[in-house]
């Protein structure tokens, strides 16, 4: 369905088991207008290359679906911040590889968190991190495709939790053209709250100072089984965790982030939680619920 009106878009992060396309075809069964995927096994260094059959199918599908952005979300393995050499150059390498997989595919967006900072003060992660991406990027036309950056819940020596890394990253790196994800878990969890209007104010006016609402192109749309500024990062279904649905719709309703595309990455344990909190998220926004 076109995107008449001022509504964000929604979607969930889609499992690709049994092929990529399939998770365009779960997210239109399911009345979404986007998806968010790993392009490849999340946990693993090395990644079986795309075939291009594979690759004509999913674009094939994602014509027929009309299912966009597409948004993907990069290993966990990666850390561009990484203070030992060994597993920066790896996390370097494996990055490039998502860019090149995202581009090949036609996918929209790249969602990579900062990365940790172990071994190293916070300044210098973020210059590493900002360094790393340079590299891995370097002589890759990018095009319309476009990495964000997602703020993180500050669990451990992860950058990334104050918006003034993620401005420092993407000041860095002026011809890459960065944007940002704004995760609602991690934000309550890394001392951004959200739940009266006044702690809300003050969370918007700082990422419009940092980073400009513009340049967040996704919301990932969570509730939080943790406590605020618990710096732990546990998502929870909408509604029934700390933020709760009130807090929640104001994200969904500011005017200033109806541009961004709305995802998902609430659990998926039981049948129908998927269902159950799309539902949710277009309360949320205030557009009709699909029953
Ligand atoms: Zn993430
Ligand atoms: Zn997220």
């Amino acid at each position: 369905m076109p995107n008449t009106t001022t509504r964000p878009r929604i979607g969930i992060h889609a499992p690709i088991a049994g092929g990529i396309q399939n998770a365009l075809l779960k997210s239109q069964q399911l009345g979404c207008d986007a998806v968010q995927i790993f392009s490849r096994n999340p946990r693993g260094w090395t990644a079986r290359p795309l075939g291009d059959e594979e690759v004509a199918r999913f674009r094939e599908v994602r014509e027929e679906t009309a299912i966009s952005p597409v948004v993907i979300h990069a290993n966990y393995l990666v850390n561009m911040a990484a203070f030992d050499r060994v597993v920066r150059d790896k996390s370097i390498a494996s990055f490039r590889e998502e860019v090149l997989r995202g581009i090949t595919l036609g996918g929209d967006y790249l969602v990579l968190h900062p990365g940790s900072a172990r071994g190293a003060c916070e300044q210098d992660a973020i210059r590493t991190c900002a360094e790393s991406l340079k590299r891995a990027c370097d002589g890759i036309e990018l095009g319309s495709f476009r990495i964000l950056l997602e703020n993180t819940a500050g669990q451990g020596e992860c950058i990334g939790h104050r918006f003034e890394h993620l401005r420092d990253i993407i000041g860095a790196c002026p011809t890459l053209n960065l944007g940002v994800c704004f995760d609602t878990a991690h934000a309550f969890a890394a001392g951004y709250d959200l739940r009266d209007e006044d702690c809300f104010d003050a969370t918007m006016a700082a990422l419009r100072l940092n980073v400009g609402l513009e340049s967040i192109r996704a919301v990932h749309f969570n509730d939080s089984k943790a406590a605020y500024n618990s710096r732990v990062d546990r998502h929870w279904h909408i509604g029934l965790g700390c933020i709760g649905s009130e807090a929640l719709a104001r994200v969904a309703r500011h005017p200033g982030l109806a541009h961004a595309v709305f995802l998902l990455e609430t659990p998926q344990d039981e049948a129908g939680d998927d269902a159950r909190n799309l539902n949710a998220l277009r309360e949320c926004i205030g557009v009709g619920v699909i029953v």
